[in-house]
């Protein structure tokens, strides 16, 4: 038996059997006992091992004493006007964002992979960020907890009678705080228990990665993971991109575009997303519409123009309504279907690229205070 209980979620199934065995469950009932647990915690939602009713008391206790459902703690829970939800959460010392959007007939929910990110994408808040470290598989799936029991989404949260059926969360999207490939392990190992059929079941097509280009990463992505794939495009020129998503140095367009291509299960009917905020003055005139279509020309591909969110100090506009109109129409014409993304959660800094830990904004605000004071003192 351990001394602090260790934290079950995030564990793959092979490793809750080991560590089954290791806190004294015999290696005969070990993968059955995992599979039962498993499916308390991930298909019901259940937080409190003493609940779980078809297991026996003393194998309950032993679990109780030796394991921990936790989900990383809700600093806040903030709605917006237009239904919107962000969640700050914290775990281990650090806080990080997860944003609930629903729309008619689904529910996206947006998941960080990192606290901040090392990428400085000069339109995005959450590259402002100076802390930066990845998230573990446990905070990874937690957010999707901490979402399913706000949302009391829990398809076994009615004995199973819908299972499957009328879940709020309906998607899955790692486009939150950070850079999945970045943290490609525990990210892969997240998704796993995002996607399996005896855990949280989101089918692969429902999960989408998105990535600002880490091209050395998209094909193990595909072959790995396994999910939709998103592409922060942003700009169609590489004397452009290299000033807005600074990664395109290192792997420029055409590099980014041939990972895409073969891109492993992309299809007509699995398209690849690429994204593309519009900024005024920047990227978005009519001939970087038609530069877009001409370049996305052989690749599987959906197109979906971002409005720009600003954020405090931000250093672009979004662009004017007439303008995104008329590019989304050059696009329109091209053949992909309502590509303009509804901003969402505006006024709790929740949409696109508004992410960044609040409570660090204000430490870093009471560090220049000190810092302030101390220059006055002397
Ligand atoms: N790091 C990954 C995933 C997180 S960002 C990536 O860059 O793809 C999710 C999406 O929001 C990306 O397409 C990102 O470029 C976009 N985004 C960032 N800042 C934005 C802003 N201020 N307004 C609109 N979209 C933004
Ligand atoms: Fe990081 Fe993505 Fe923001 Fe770029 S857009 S700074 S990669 S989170």
């Amino acid at each position: 038996m351990t001394a602090t209980p260790a934290p079950l979620i995030g564990l793959s199934p092979d490793e809750l059997k080991t560590a089954l065995l290791a806190a004294g469950v015999s290696d005969k009932a070990g993968a059955m006992r995992a599979r039962q647990v498993w499916n308390w915690v991930y298909v019901h939602g259940c937080r409190d091992f003493a609940a779980m009713t078809n297991l026996a008391k003393d194998f309950r206790a032993l679990m109780a004493a030796s394991f921990s459902v936790a989900r990383p703690e809700i600093v806040t829970e903030q709605i917006s006007s237009d239904g919107t939800r962000k969640w700050l959460l914290r775990s281990g010392g650090q806080e990080f964002e997860t944003v609930f959007i629903p729309e008619p007939g689904r529910g996206t929910l947006c998941v960080s992979s990192q606290v901040g990110c090392t990428l400085n994408c000069r339109f995005c808040h959450t590259g402002t960020q100076k802390l930066v470290r990845n998230l573990t598989p446990a905070e990874i799936v937690g957010q999707v907890l901490v979402a399913r029991d706000s949302l009391s989404d829990w398809p076994g949260g009615d004995s199973g009678k819908n299972a499957g059926e009328n879940r709020r969360i309906t998607n899955v999207v790692m486009m939150g705080m950070g850079e999945p490939l970045y943290n490609f392990d525990n990210v892969k190992a997240a998704l796993a228990i995002v996607a399996d059929g005896d855990a949280l079941a989101f089918s692969k097509r429902r999960i989408t990665l998105s990535t600002s280009g880490v091209v050395p990463m998209i094909a193990r992505a595909g072959h790995e993971i396994g999910s939709a794939l998103a592409i922060s495009l942003h700009a169609v020129r590489d004397e452009v991109r290299d000033v807005l998503v600074p990664i395109n140095k290192k792997y420029p367009i055409k590099e980014l575009l041939d990972a895409c291509r073969t891109y492993p299960g992309a299809s007509n009917s699995r398209r690849i997303t690429f994204e593309y905020v519009m900024l005024k003055g920047v990227n978005d005139s009519l001939s970087d519409a038609r530069e877009l279509v001409k370049l996305l020309k052989g690749v599987p591909a959906k197109i979906n123009l971002i409005p720009f969110n600003p954020w405090p100090g931000s250093p672009y506009e979004c662009s004017a309504w007439e303008q995104i109109e008329k590019f989304a129409e050059i696009v329109n014409r091209a053949g992909y279907a309502s590509p303009v993304r509804t901003p969402r959660g505006r006024d709790i800094m929740a949409a696109c690229g508004q992410l960044k830990s609040e409570s660090l904004k204000q430490r870093a605000s009471e560090r220049y205070a000190e810092v302030a004071s101390g220059q006055l003192a002397k």
